[in-house]
């Protein structure tokens, strides 16, 4: 009899996985708070929420329950022409969250057709008002804003995309003003908005997931904001993996001191982790700009499966657990931890530096001279996790905790002693020392 993993391998194909190579996957049969079980019963701790998407633990019963009774009550219906409680009662409650300009909510299925609909928002929006030629956006250069075309255009030039350049449509990248680049990237900033073309300005607000947890301030993002809003330039917050409270409030834009960004996207956690759902929000004035007797002036994008109940009653389940005060001290626990594992691992020996924004920790170990080993000592970390029952997925040098919120204490110490030994790993990967040459024999 064939396992299960082998089965898989027999007939599917994963994603960012190279099939020829890749072990085989790990079966997984159950989930329970922060830990997957798998099919011979190991248990391996979620140390980065199932790839950014869990809140609250797997299968949690309150999220469960409320998405049976809605699958019992209506599983879906066209959201064209028709409308039902829960779509309804989560926008009402989200934009109740939501920074004060947020006005309208468009649904869709995951965060890269979140960004689409935002940036067909924003030259929709100029092409209404008769200005088309307003279409370039900028964005950071090392950016991840999805994997369909228009996410991808915005994203960085990176190897993944490769294949695909010719396609994607032109761009301009500014540095990410990580500290001590602030003013850099605000003169870049200043010349690209001399342009009359510039319409949108998309970014991943204080963390740049994909790019490595690469950490920049409020204040220098609220600068770039509030210079794009002078010109009239519509920004979007990109707030797939920042939002529902990872970076510490719910909202990584509620950290900006003055702005607003003028739209909004969503994903991941929205639903807890449980269901796909993608949403993007908007400021008045955005929607205002499709309200026409000329119907060519409507949106017309959309999904068959637009705000699907179910996917609705698990966002609302889930946003229930996340708004309550219990879950609030869960991330400041969590943050505290952080803040003190940083402190006892700063300038040691191995570790090239430590980030640390909410319930998001990044360290960067330092392989020494020469990247030729990055992937290698990548496969090493990943192994050394899971051998040690935990679920990390390392970006090259950098290794990042993002776990579920109901993490215990003790379980955060699992995961900072697999990044402990990581750090002896690293140390281990230097190059033996060279023996002068009176040493051989
Ligand atoms: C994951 C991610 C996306 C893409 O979301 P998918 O649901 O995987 O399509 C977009 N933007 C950011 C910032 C992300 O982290």
């Amino acid at each position: 009899m064939p396992t299960l993993a082998e089965r898989d391998h027999a007939v599917l194909w994963h994603p960012y996985t190279q099939m020829q190579t890749a072990p085989l996957p790990v079966p997984i049969v159950r989930g329970e708070g922060s830990w997957l079980i798998a099919e011979d019963g190991t248990r391996y701790l979620d140390g980065i929420s199932s790839w950014w998407v869990n809140l609250h633990g797997h299968a949690h019963p309150h999220i469960a329950e409320r998405v049976s009774e809605q699958l019992r009550t209506l599983e879906h219906v066209l959201f064209a022409g028709f409308t039902h409680p829960a779509a309804v009662e989560l926008a009402e409650q989200l934009l109740a969250l939501l920074p004060q300009n947020q006005a309208r909510v468009f649904y869709s299925d995951n965060g890269s057709t979140a960004v689409e609909v935002a940036l067909k928002m924003v030259l929709q929006y100029f092409h209404n008002l008769g200005q088309p030629e307003r279409r370039t956006f900028l964005c950071f250069r090392n950016s991840y804003h999805g994997d369909t075309f228009g996410a991808m255009a915005v994203s960085s030039r990176g190897a993944f995309t490769q294949p695909f350049w010719p396609l994607l449509f032109d761009v301009e990248f500014l540095d990410v003003p990580v500290p001590g680049h602030e003013q850099e990237v605000l003169s870049q900033l200043d010349i690209l908005l001399t342009r009359p073309d510039v319409a949108g300005f998309i970014f991943e607000p204080l963390v740049l997931g994909t790019a490595g947890m690469v950490m920049y301030a409020p204040e220098v993002l609220d600068e770039l904001v509030h210079r794009c809003h002078q010109r009239g330039v519509l920004c979007i917050a990109d707030e797939v993996m920042t939002g529902f409270g990872r970076t510490g409030p719910l909202f990584a834009s509620a950290l900006l001191p003055r702005e607003q960004p003028d739209i909004m996207c969503f994903s991941k956690g929205l639903t807890g982790g449980t269901l796909a759902m993608g949403l993007t929000t908007c400021a008045a004035p955005i929607y205002a700009a499709f309200l026409s007797d000329d119907k060519m002036k409507a949106l017309f994008h959309g999904h068959s499966y637009t705000a699907n109940p179910v996917a609705c009653a698990a966002a609302l389940a889930s946003l229930e657990l996340t708004s309550a005060e219990a879950c609030t001290h869960q991330r400041q626990r969590i943050a505290d931890a952080h803040a003190a594992f940083r402190q006892e691992i700063e300038g040691q020996a191995g570790i090239r530096q430590v980030r640390h924004q909410g319930t998001i920790l990044a360290v960067e170990y330092d392989p020494g001279e020469g990247t030729s080993y990055f992937s290698r000592l990548r496969d090493a970390f990943y192994q050394l996790a899971i051998d040690n029952h935990v679920v990390l997925r390392p970006l090259g040098n950098v290794v990042y905790l993002l776990p579920p919120y109901c993490t215990t204490n003790e379980e955060l110490e699992l995961l900072y002693a697999v990044l402990r030994r990581m750090r002896a790993l690293v140390l281990d990967f230097l190059p033996a020392p060279t023996l002068p040459e009176y040493l051989h024999d």
